[in-house]
């Protein structure tokens, strides 16, 4: 049997959301971000996999990190049927070639689904929500995990919780949009959660 031991997890990621559901989820471990270190963390996620871009963030603020913590990072994409998959490690930028600019959350929904507005049914409208996972523990155990849950797209926004494509993504477990699932139900059913299940028991084992 394994007993819980409390650890000092440094979350390579600047997105507030993240922290939100890691925390909930990692909650009697010690969860910070970077700016609340004082540290400075940006990294380009350029590679071709959630899994390698999860990694790099990964490695690059363990070279920062004090002593004491480990450093998690998450990288997580949308990848639609229709869309061969994508726009999947550029999910963040979906839209930029088209307009010239980084688009806000509600900008690239509606983007998405006027791209889709040719397909209306589910099944046509099939994606999947992966979380590609990587911690550092130390220079010798670095370790990845990669989930995903599957969905579709919505024809319309619905529901207000959560972030990003929330609103757009039908979790089919669920029937319902991650943005009208509650808190719990999203730590249950997304890509995220599913992930961080294996990292609780990851982080046992470790402990
Ligand atoms: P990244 O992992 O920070 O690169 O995020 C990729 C993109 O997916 C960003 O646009 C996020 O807003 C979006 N995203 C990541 N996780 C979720 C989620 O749980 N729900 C909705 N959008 C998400």
């Amino acid at each position: 049997m394994s007993i819980f031991r409390p650890m000092n997890i440094l979350l390579a990621s600047n997105n507030l959301h993240k922290r939100e559901e890691f925390s909930r989820m990692l909650s009697g471990h010690t969860l910070v971000v970077p700016s609340e270190l004082g540290l400075h963390f940006d990294f380009e996620e350029d590679k071709a996999t959630f899994t390698e871009n999860a990694l790099g963030k990964a490695l690059a603020l363990f070279e920062q990190a004090p002593k004491g913590f480990v450093v998690l990072a998450d990288d997580s994409g949308l990848c639609v049927d229709a869309l061969g998959g994508g726009p999947g490690v550029r999910t963040a930028r979906y839209g930029m070639e088209t307009f010239g600019r980084q688009l806000e959350s509600a900008e690239r929904n509606q983007f998405l689904l006027e791209n889709l507005n040719h397909l209306q049914s589910p099944s046509e409208r099939g994606a999947q929500f992966v979380c590609a996972l990587a911690l550092v523990v130390d220079t010798h155990r670095i370790f990845t995990l990669c989930e995903s849950v599957k969905g579709s797209i919505a024809t319309t926004s619905f529901g207000k919780g959560g972030f990003g494509y929330d609103p757009v993504f039908i979790v089919t477990e669920a029937g319902k949009t991650m943005a009208e699932l509650s808190e719990e139900e999203k730590d249950r059913y997304s890509h995220r959660g599913c992930a961080t299940r294996h990292l609780i028991t990851l982080l046992g084992e470790i402990a």
